[in-house]
């Protein structure tokens, strides 16, 4: 292989070892998850919110965000249950560029993977003891997944993954609520055959093991837009987009039938302050359509202290290097309007 392998990292039941969770953490990471869990069944009428920058770059301005959120998160707790985004992985779309604190603890310096993996999971600790909130991450690779998977209460699968075997299958294996995002091209039957996939039970390699996972039930999809063939944005958070969802899902037997509305991205063209037009309209449908109300169980928005994005090394505290975000005072306006709209 042309590949230099320079050193054998430490596996996840080291790091573990290293950076043990404490009882109470776990406490707050298993009862956000039945909470979660709830909400996606349809015990709770609880409006889930996956909230958070696009990329997690620094550890003070991401507790310094997920501080302000707790506060937030606990004004509005009897109608939203809030979970932070905390996105340490981030998928590129030509593969070059920052890739998340994973590879670069700090996005300035060269990648340092030891770092990175102590790096992520130090933050996402940080996060879960001073918040009690369990964060949300992207997997993007699934042989990394046992590094964070006692401390997460939320997985998403992002739309470059989400055909792929080894993402599916392992999604299968996780034991909090994994959100399966639509292709990049918008087929929404492939989100299904991915959702399919995750709830079931499967045998595969996973590690070196040979892994048997149990499937997920909790298995849901993220609808993020789409781009066409002219590299123009496809939204499909309205009202028609999320019929058609809803059918489909009656034609498939799939256990608790959920989708999270991701407002960025494809569905705002990365137009960082059209998020909350976008919530908006999407709450209106909630309002139409018993179906849509039963289905549409959350959204995801991108948003960090400041708004919209800077280049790498640009200086300002609490704005994204990454996709453009909607800032705290724009954030904390939206998240009180959604729950007075419930
Ligand atoms: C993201 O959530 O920041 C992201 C990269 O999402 P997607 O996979 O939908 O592009
Ligand atoms: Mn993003």
């Amino acid at each position: 292989m042309n590949m230099l392998f320079e050193r054998k990292l430490a596996i996840p039941m080291e790091v573990k070892e290293m950076y043990p969770l404490t009882g109470e953490m776990s406490r707050h990471k298993d009862e956000q998850t039945a909470a979660l869990q709830a909400v996606l069944d349809g015990r709770s009428d609880r409006f889930a919110l996956i909230i958070g920058p696009c990329s997690a770059d620094r550890e003070d301005s991401v507790m310094e965000y997920v501080n302000r959120l707790r506060e937030l998160a606990e004004r509005v707790k009897d109608r939203l249950l809030i979970v932070p985004r905390v996105y340490t992985n981030k998928p590129r779309t030509t593969g070059d560029g920052y890739k998340g604190m994973l590879h670069q603890p700090n996005p300035q310096e060269k990648p340092d993977m030891f770092k990175g993996i102590i790096a992520i999971r130090e933050l996402h600790m940080r996060v879960l003891r001073e918040t009690g909130m369990a964060p949300a991450d992207e997997m993007l690779y699934p042989e990394n997944t046992k590094y964070l998977d006692d401390l997460l209460g939320y997985v998403a699968v992002g739309a470059r993954s989400v055909e792929d075997q080894q993402h599916r299958l392992t999604a299968s294996g996780i034991d909090v609520p994994v959100g399966l995002k639509n292709p990049t091209s918008g087929d929404f039957q492939v989100m299904l055959n991915a959702v399919q996939a995750a709830q079931h039970p499967h045998t595969f390699i996973f590690r070196g093991w040979e892994a048997h996972s149990q499937g997920n039930p909790y298995a849901h999809v993220i609808l993020r837009g789409s781009t066409n063939k002219h590299g123009q944005s496809q939204p499909n958070y309205h009202y028609e987009d999320l019929m058609l969802l809803y059918d489909f899902y009656q034609e498939r037997e799939l256990q608790n039938p959920a989708a999270i509305v991701d407002v960025n991205h494809a569905n705002s063209g990365k137009r960082y302050i059209e998020q909350i037009r976008i919530a908006k309209e999407v709450m209106h449908s909630r309002r139409y359509s018993e179906h849509i109300r039963s289905l549409v169980k959350g959204l995801m928005i991108e948003s960090y202290l400041e708004d919209g994005c800077q280049k790498i090394g640009g200086g300002v505290y609490g704005q994204s290097i990454t996709d453009p975000c909607l800032g705290w005072e724009k954030t904390e306006r939206l998240v009180l309007e959604l729950a007075d709209s419930l």
